[in-house]
């Protein structure tokens, strides 16, 4: 793993670092998630807010409609525009920061991919990381440092 993860937006206005590696890595290929990026999945990588250290910059959040008729709310850039991270059903103190918006985005591979029910066909997955036709059960998957620290944001 990269010693500092460091990321930031399009325009360079917003950057951040973790505090620490992240619990866990998602690869998504839900129809939302690929209709907010425009591509065929996403990167999130599933952190305690408060190991996400806001260098410069500010978001804005912009709350998304979801199946589950909980709000997603997406925090872009408020200059350019560009997703940073995300909390998913009102819960602020975890946040599932876009991979792709680290500088090297290769140091966190996906632990897991979910919803490949929609997966795009030309999409194929890597032999010996998890995959979900949906989502998947974080107490059979995560290591158990992660469930932790999970169990410190959700009780
Ligand atoms: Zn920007
Ligand atoms: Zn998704």
């Amino acid at each position: 793993m990269s010693p500092t993860l460091e990321g930031g937006c399009a325009c360079g206005a917003l950057r951040y670092r973790f505090a620490s590696g992240p619990m866990f890595v998602h690869c998504c290929h839900c129809r939302d998630c690929q209709r907010q990026t425009g591509s065929a999945f996403v990167l999130n990588a599933l952190i305690e807010t408060n190991r996400v250290e806001k260098l410069s910059g500010e978001t804005k959040a912009i709350a998304t409609p979801t199946d589950s008729g909980q709000p997603h709310h997406i925090h872009r850039c408020a200059s350019c525009g560009t997703a940073i991270w995300s909390h998913y059903g009102g819960v602020l103190a975890l946040s599932f920061v876009r991979v792709g918006t680290l500088d090297e985005p290769s140091a966190l591979p996906p632990n897991v991919h979910i919803y490949t029910r929609s997966k795009l066909p030309w999409v194929a997955l890597p032999p010996g990381v998890p995959a979900f036709d949906a989502y998947y059960d974080s107490k059979k998957l995560w290591p158990a440092a992660s469930l932790e620290r999970r169990k410190a944001i959700f009780g």
